[in-house]
């Protein structure tokens, strides 16, 4: 339903997140979740909780959080009741992969089958196929974290979704990708942001990134780098939203 991302230089994270989820919070949803990455990857974040962001919030607020990356969801459930396990981000089996969605992957059960019969799911979300087909493809074909990516939303057809992914290997990185849901990447000076809409971070820039159907991005700190459906590098510079937050 709602998505938010963060990846900085300086300030922590986790607020900026939760804040982007309150603002979110007038499309509606019955769980969220947040996920803060680690240089050390015993340290990493993940809490997710049914029912409102302040329950969210306080959960976050009895754990040692720091961090100056992150994803953040609200979830208007699908697929699979609201319940802390069905809530995002989802994860890979192995733990090193961490994904927001907004929207339905149609063909998910048929995925499941072809290529997942050996994985253990610990959801029942459409969510969980992307994340846990992505760790396949990048342990077992070999594949970097953005072709096991490509790969897969090659897969999902013509299915709806906004995507954040982190790679636990690159803590500083958020992969992102979207058709007929939106996304919009926030652009900053030492930082970047990603958004499902933009009243959500306009605390932090008013200069936004439209990403096409199709297309894919990733985003550094200080770098954001566009990909259309064939491979190709795009530019496109970003519009400045002069809106008060
Ligand atoms: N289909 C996903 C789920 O049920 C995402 C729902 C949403 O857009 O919030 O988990």
């Amino acid at each position: 339903c709602g998505i938010v991302g963060y990846t900085g230089m300086t300030k922590q994270s986790a607020p900026i997140l939760l804040k982007g989820l309150e603002k979110l919070e007038y499309r509606g949803y019955d769980s969220a979740g947040v996920f803060i990455p680690s240089k050390n990857a015993d340290a990493d974040v993940l809490v997710r909780e049914k029912g409102r962001v302040a329950d969210l919030e306080a959960l976050v607020a009895t754990k040692q959080v720091s961090g100056t990356t992150g994803i953040a969801h609200t979830r208007w459930a699908t697929h699979g009741a609201p319940a802390v396990k069905n809530s995002h981000p989802q994860y890979s089996a192995d733990e090193r992969f961490y994904l927001v969605h907004n929207g339905v992957i149609e063909n998910f059960n048929e995925l499941k089958q072809t290529y997942l019969s050996d994985v253990e799911f610990q959801s029942d979300t459409d969510t969980e196929v992307a994340v846990q087909l992505i760790s396949k493809f990048v342990n077992e074909d070999n594949l970097s974290t953005f072709d096991a990516f490509n790969k897969a939303l090659v897969l999902f057809g013509d299915s709806a979704y906004g995507f954040l992914l982190m790679d636990e290997h690159e803590p500083d990185r958020m992969y992102v990708a979207k058709r007929k849901s939106p996304l919009l990447i926030g652009v900053g000076s030492d930082f970047n942001v990603v958004t499902s809409d933009a009243v959500a971070m306009l605390d932090e820039t008013h200069d936004f990134i439209e990403l096409l159907d199709g297309e894919v991005a990733i985003v550094d700190p200080t770098q954001v780098q566009l990909f259309n459906e064939q491979g190709e590098a795009v530019e496109r510079e970003p519009f400045h939203l002069d809106i008060d937050a």
